[in-house]
Formats: C-alpha cells, sequence, structure tokens
C-alpha cells in the first residue's frame, strides 16, 4: 500500500488527501524496489508541499506489463469505440466536478494562478477529453475497389498497443489531457511518466480513473526522474510508441533510445523561440495585447512563447511605448488571488537558468528596458522583462529561455522580416499583425512553423492540430491528427474470384 498525504491549501484551507505512491492496475501501490522519494516544492514560497515515490526502471517494466494486458484482454481487444466515448466523457464530467479542487493542487505545485489553473487548463482539458471521446467510435479505415470483379481491399485504423507517455511540467494536467485523450480513444493502454517537478495533479487524476470506471492497466502512472523511469520507458521493448512533450535535449535521447530499442514510434513536442511580426499596418494596441500574452502567459514557460518581436520601423517607437505599458499591467503574484494573473516560475532551476539568460542578455550588450531586477523575499518570481537593441547572435536571441523575457528587433521590409523570423534551428510558432490581407497570405506561408497566428498569437483549441517543424518536433497533438500517432494502418487484402496461373 502506498502512503497517502493529507495537503492543506493555503488561503482556502481545503484538504486535499493525495496518494503518493505509483498507479498501476488501478491502484496505488509502493515501489518494488525504489527508496527514493520526489520532494515536490511550492515555488511561490519555495517550502516542500509533501513526498511522492519516485519509480525505478522495475517499476516501469511492472506497469508496462499491466497496460499490455490491459490491451490484450479488455482496452485493445475487448472494448467498443462507444464503451471508450463514455468512458472518456465520464472522465471529463469529474474532472469539472472537481476543477477548483485540481487547480489549486496545481497552483501549489506548479506555480500558476488558481484561476488561470480552473479556467484554462482544467477547462480545455476536459474539453480535450470530450473532443477524443466524439471519436473514439469513429475511427474508420477506407474500402479500395482493386478490380471490381475479384478483388478489393480494405483498411483498419488498429491501435498500436502500449504507450508510454512522458509529461513536462508547465502544464501538467493539459500535457496529461492533451497525450491520455487521443491514446484512449484510439484503444491504446497508457504508461504515464509525469515531470518529476509536478507529479501532483497527475496522481489526483489518476484516482478519477478509478472512479469513472476504467478497466484495470488501461492508465498506468509512474512518478519518477527522466533519467530514470523516462529514460527505461524510452527503451523498454514492451512499449509499441512513446509520446513526448520537454526539450529539444531530450527529444534527441528518446529518438535515439526508441530507435535502439525497437524502433517503436515516437512523436516530440519540443522547445521553440517563436517570433511574431508587427508590421505597420497593425492595429498597434491589439499587436501589443498579443505580444505580452505570447511572451507572459505561463510567465513565459511556454514552448510556443512568442520570446522574439520584430516591428516595423516606422512604428517601432509607438509600438514599443505601448507594450511596455500592456506587460506592466500583469500582476504577478500569489496564485491564490483570483485577480493574479501570473504566478512564480516552476522551481529554483528554471529560476536560475532565466535569471542566467537575463544576465547574459546584458553582457551581451542588449538593452534592458523593462524588468531585469530580481525581487527580495521568497519565491521564484520573475517580473516581465524586455530586451531591444538586440543582434542575431545573442543568447537571449537564439536560445529558449522558457520565461517571461522578450527581445525585440526592427526590420524595414517584409522579406528582412521574414529573414529574421525564420532564422532559428526550431519551428514551433509563429505570429504575424498586419491589416493589408495579402500581406498576410504572403507572410503566413512564408513562415517556418507548425502553427502560424495571424493578428492573434497562442490561442490553442482542440480541434486544431499541433505540432513543430524544423528541431521543434515530429507529429501532431490535437485535431484528428492524433489519431495517426495511436493507430496502425493493416491493408487487408481480398481475393473472391481471381485465380493464380502458377508458374508465371
Ligand atoms: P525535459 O526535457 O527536461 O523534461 C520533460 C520530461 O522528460 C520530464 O518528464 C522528464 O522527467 C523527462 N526526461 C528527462 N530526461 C529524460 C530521458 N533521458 N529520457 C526520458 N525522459 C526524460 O523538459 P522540462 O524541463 O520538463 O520542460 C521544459 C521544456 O519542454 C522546454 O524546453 C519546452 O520548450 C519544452 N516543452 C515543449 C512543449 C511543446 O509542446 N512543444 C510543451 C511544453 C514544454
Amino acid at each position: 500500500m502506498a502512503t497517502v498525504v493529507t495537503i492543506t491549501v493555503p488561503k482556502t484551507g481545503r484538504q486535499i488527501k493525495l496518494p503518493t505512491g505509483l498507479f498501476i492496475n488501478n491502484q496505488f501501490v509502493a515501489s518494488v524496489d525504489s527508496k527514493e522519494t520526489i520532494e515536490c516544492i511550492n515555488p511561490a514560497t519555495e517550502k516542500p508541499i509533501c513526498s511522492v515515490v519516485a519509480g525505478s526502471a522495475k517499476d516501469i517494466d511492472v506497469a508496462v506489463a499491466a497496460a499490455r494486458e490491459a490491451f490484450n484482454t479488455t482496452w485493445g481487444k475487448n472494448v467498443t469505440g462507444f464503451e471508450r466515448s463514455r468512458l472518456l466523457n465520464k472522465l471529463a464530467d469529474l474532472m469539472e466536478r472537481d476543477a477548483q479542487e485540481l487547480a489549486e493542487l496545481e497552483a501549489l505545485n506548479n506555480g500558476k494562478p488558481v484561476r488561470v489553473a480552473r479556467d484554462f487548463d482544467v477547462g480545455d482539458s476536459v474539453g480535450c477529453l470530450r473532443y477524443y471521446a466524439g471519436w473514439a467510435d469513429k475511427i474508420v479505415g477506407q474500402t479500395i475497389e482493386i478490380d471490381n470483379k475479384t478483388k478489393f481491399a480494405y483498411t483498419k485504423h488498429e491501435p498500436i498497443g502500449v504507450c508510454g507517455q512522458i509529461i513536462p511540467w508547465n502544464y501538467p494536467i493539459m500535457m496529461w489531457a492533451w497525450k491520455v485523450a487521443p491514446a484512449l480513444a484510439c484503444g491504446c493502454t497508457i504508461v504515464m511518466k509525469p515531470s518529476e517537478y509536478t507529479p501532483l495533479t497527475v496522481l489526483k487524476l489518476s484516482e478519477l480513473i478509478v472512479e469513472a470506471g476504467f478497466p484495470p492497466g488501461v492508465i498506468n502512472t509512474i512518478p519518477s526522474l527522466g533519467s530514470v523511469g523516462g529514460a527505461a520507458l524510452t527503451a523498454h521493448k514492451g512499449v509499441d510508441k512513446i509520446a513526448f512533450t520537454g526539450s529539444t535535449i531530450t527529444g534527441r535521447k528518446i529518438m535515439a533510445a526508441a530507435a535502439e530499442s525497437n524502433l517503436k514510434k515516437v512523436s516530440l513536442e519540443l522547445g521553440g523561440k517563436s517570433p511574431q511580426l508587427i508590421f505597420e499596418s497593425a492595429n498597434l494596441d491589439q499587436a501589443a495585447n498579443w505580444a505580452a500574452l505570447g511572451i507572459l502567459y505561463n510567465t513565459g514557460q511556454d514552448c510556443t512563447a512568442g520570446s522574439r518581436v520584430y516591428v516595423q520601423d516606422t512604428v517601432y517607437d509607438k509600438f514599443i511605448q505601448i507594450l511596455v505599458i500592456k506587460a506592466k499591467q500583469l500582476v504577478i503574484g500569489d496564485g491564490f488571488d483570483e485577480a493574479t494573473g501570473g504566478g512564480p516560475v516552476v522551481s529554483k532551476v528554471q529560476y536560475d537558468k532565466i535569471w542566467s539568460y537575463i544576465e547574459a542578455g546584458k553582457q551581451q550588450g542588449a538593452q534592458c528596458i523593462l524588468g531585469g531586477e530580481k525581487r527580495s523575499g521568497k519565491g521564484y518570481y520573475v517580473d516581465p522583462t524586455i530586451f531591444t537593441n538586440i543582434t542575431p547572435d545573442m543568447k537571449i536571441v537564439q536560445e529558449e529561455i522558457f520565461g517571461p523575457v522578450l527581445s525585440v528587433g526592427r526590420f524595414s521590409t517584409e522579406d528582412e522580416g521574414i529573414k529574421l523570423a525564420n532564422s532559428t534551428t526550431y519551428g514551433l510558432g509563429a505570429g504575424l499583425h498586419s491589416n493589408d490581407a495579402n500581406q498576410c497570405m504572403r507572410v503566413s506561408n512564408a513562415l517556418e512553423a507548425g502553427t502560424v497566428w495571424v493578428n492573434q498569437y497562442n490561442l490553442l483549441y482542440n480541434n486544431v492540430p499541433f505540432g513543430g517543424k524544423k528541431q521543434s518536433g515530429i507529429g501532431r497533438e490535437l485535431g484528428s491528427n492524433a489519431l495517426e500517432e495511436y493507430t496502425s494502418v493493416k491493408a487487408v487484402q481480398w481475393n473472391y474470384g481471381e485465380k493464380l496461373d502458377w508458374p508465371l
């Protein structure tokens, strides 16, 4: 039996009972052999919340075996699409019922404001489960005529099997929903590894899986270090697919381990250094709102963070003036206050990393026009920071910071703007702001990114595919495209009349 802890939420005083073990076969259990634990820290206070079991490679073996058994006996072979749909909808209903509790736990562990976690992270995740519930009984193949007389073929989109899913800390609930929902809709079973920084809400969600009535072994959760559980899952020969969201460095390791072990299918959602282009015809007030959202949402810990903004010369000064006013308006502070728009960053590691970039920006000669000074007191807070006078070789322009740090540059012609925007190894998101429709069409075609936002930024919808080009990833999440990641197409070729003359 695993330990259950009681967490008292600040301000609301809510008592959350949380099992802190591994979740395998619908039960919370202790590790087979690990005595290690993961300490979860509240980034707003720097104080420990609780510890959870740190799963080992052997625990991954047990979880994969449970997922395989469920795939072969229930979920993958004997549960209809209608039933998968019903259970996904039930899980969505339970998440909606517990939205406030989940949001409070997310805020404690990740730092994001409760209001944001509840209205966006949990709200969109409920929508994601319902969207894929709608697909579960509509996964169909084709009938293909061969000669109209003796032969035809049909295709089946079969569940790919046991999926390892590895998620990061920036959207613990939402990344869980994005991965779990399409996999379950397709009939796959899952071993989930949450980030070691933010395992708490994924454990809470595991309780809802039992309450919803999923058969044992369909979703198993192993909190573990990336180098232990993540590496074991990726290299496991009993895993048919790995879905990963995280850094490009880890993505490379995952692809290599998948290739070495059993050539399992891989989808990767990786980092970015996404640009936004502000053209002179744009509504500058609106463009500044979207630019602020792009870099400040989730305190910049966003794979699509619009961390480079390029402004046309003619409107540069005016735009900067407006942008600074907008950035100052965001309230970063206590996540348990409903007025707060941004919280602390997730961890000391992330905090130190962001400050090292801010220092590098100053040292390399960029001009810091907003922020750039540490707060006193507890909590991993970083205020909105804007750099101008940038050059393309600067670290703050080249590398993903994953914090509220924006680099602003300028361009004169459309071609120059496009060239600057595309001068990165990444290709996740890009934005453009212009009131010239022909320009919008030209520029959106030219931008090298998996998502291009026109006169908006950073909005994602469950029915629109999302993913990267270049070194931002492989494969797509969301939309019907995600179903392709969790299915394998079988072609059945049927002969009902042709006789084979032999020898040829
Ligand atoms: P990370 O790559 O360090 O960790 C992500 C996950 O991978 C964690 O669960 C971690 O435990 C696991 N992991 C670490 N090493 C591993 C290994 N060797 N084998 C298997 N798993 C391993 O990233 P992070 O610091 O948690 O998250 C921040 C990064 O994620 C950022 O760089 C960001 O760009 C990226 N990200 C991308 C997207 C996207 O959709 N493209 C979304 C969120 C975050």
